[in-house]
């Protein structure tokens, strides 16, 4: 039974909107180093109120704090304490409320496992009625959709894309040309500097409506609202309406630029200056940097501190002296799930200014080569699946005391969830 579409926010007032947020600006922002420096300095520019204002806007005051929170560089923790101490923040505000979503997703994937990688339940259309493939056009950025195809650039070029672009782009690719949502999560989640598996697949299954009651549904006036000019998308498929829209994704009726009205401006169908981008490749292996295999002797009788791609904030002070600082890649993980070279160039980085070696294997290969160690530590993280806890790494102190029993929404999960202090 097809259900009416949820459809994307709407902005409040304008007026006063960009007001305070300067430093903010994505416009002028220097990109994203790999160094708790730039962490903290993110951090330190974080406008809560500008924030709570603009956040829907591509050019709002967010706070492009995610790769530093996805690689460990700074902790849900540390920002949550941060807004509280310096900005007074509580439970109720947007941006607390927004890292609230970060914890819900990964609170879903610590009660659901392996089962978030698959559709919580049916979407608007059978499975099998979706490609597994991500078109040619998508992938060049030549859509012809400016919104589609400013998306792709950015996330190729970056690693990173607004939350409303990720929206718009895991929309379009689920609901007009009908990819299965997986396709598109795997080949996003490679690109995003940020990229974290609960955040990314769990959000694209709210869009795809396969972990959520409706799909997620946008027109060419929702990108007019929030986005510059040249991401506005009037004569394309998507300038319709959001029945036509629901109709289309339920596999009723055909998607078409003719469905925009024609009496709707244009605005040039082609994004970023016309060239066609080459599809970007993702590769499991870090590009240029062989890595030996871990081995028992490289470990015995050692003091270990275990740096990894979600651990990135560097050993702690007060190490025993001769503690090995040893950057563990994980292959398992990395052959399921390649990143593009941005994203390895990103990681690989701050893992060499702050590792003495590093070594690349798989969890049983690790497991084997520190069971000799005098001790290892480091931090858990759920990438690392079950060689973490099997390592007795730590569990970092959280943001947020959450109820032990699985909550069926964030709703929930959002009424139970106190600060941790
Ligand atoms: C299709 C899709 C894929 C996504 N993939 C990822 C991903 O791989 N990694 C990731 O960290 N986020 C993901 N998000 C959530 C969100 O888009 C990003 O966290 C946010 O855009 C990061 O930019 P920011 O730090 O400037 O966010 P801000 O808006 O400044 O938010 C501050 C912080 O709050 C958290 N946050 C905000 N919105 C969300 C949200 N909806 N879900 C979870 N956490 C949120 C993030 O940690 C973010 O850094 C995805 C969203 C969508 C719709």
């Amino acid at each position: 039974m097809p259900q009416p579409p949820r459809r994307a926010p709407d902005s409040g007032t304008t007026g006063d909107l960009f007001d305070g947020m300067a430093d903010a600006s994505p416009r002028d922002d220097p990109g994203f180093e790999p160094t708790p420096a730039a962490a903290q300095a993110r951090l330190a520019a974080v406008r809560p109120a500008a924030y709570a204002r603009t956040r829907n806007h591509l050019h709002g005051a967010v706070t492009r704090l995610s790769p530093y929170l996805t690689h460990g560089l700074l902790s849900l923790r540390e920002v949550v304490t941060h807004l509280r101490r310096a900005h007074g923040l509580g439970l109720d505000h947007k941006l607390v409320q927004e890292l609230g979503w970060r914890a819900w997703w990964h609170h879903a994937w610590r009660h659901q496992g392996e089962a978030i990688f698959a559709s919580l339940h049916e979407g608007p259309v059978p499975e099998a009625a979706y490609a597994r493939e991500l078109p040619a056009d998508v992938l060049a950025a030549s859509t012809g959709v400016p919104v589609i195809d400013q998306s792709v650039r950015a996330l190729c070029a970056s690693g990173y894309l607004h939350n409303h672009a990720r929206m718009w782009l895991a929309s379009y690719l689920v609901h007009v040309r009908h990819v299965h949502w997986r396709a598109g999560a795997d080949w996003m989640h490679a690109h995003l500097l940020d990229g974290d598996l609960a955040s990314n697949h769990l959000s694209w299954q709210w869009v795809a409506g396969t972990g959520s009651h409706k799909p997620y549904l946008f027109n060419a006036e929702n990108v007019a609202r929030y986005a510059p000019e040249d991401w506005h998308s009037f004569g394309s498929v998507v300038d319709t309406s959001y029945e036509a829209l629901e109709a289309i994704a339920y596999g009723q009726r055909q998607a078409r630029p003719a469905d925009a009205p024609p009496s709707r401006g244009r605005h040039g169908s082609r994004a970023g200056g016309g060239e066609t981008l080459e599809a970007v490749p993702v590769t499991p292996q870090r590009p240029g940097a062989p890595c030996p295999a871990p081995d028992p002797a490289d470990f015995a009788g050692r003091e270990v501190w275990l740096v990894h791609p979600w651990a990135l904030d560097g050993p702690p002070r007060g190490l025993p002296a001769g503690t090995l600082v040893a950057g563990l890649w994980l292959d398992d993980h990395h052959r399921r799930w390649p990143w593009s070279a941005t994203r390895w160039h990103f990681v690989g980085r701050r893992m060499d200014a702050i590792t003495n070696a590093q070594w690349r294997g798989t969890a049983a290969q690790w497991t084997r080569a520190l069971a000799g160690a005098a001790r290892v530590s480091g931090w858990q993280d759920p990438h690392l699946g079950p060689l973490s806890p099997a390592l007795g790494l730590a569990l970092r102190p959280p943001a947020f005391a959450e109820p032990a029993t699985a909550c069926r929404s964030f709703s929930q999960f959002w009424r139970a969830v106190r600060f941790a202090d």
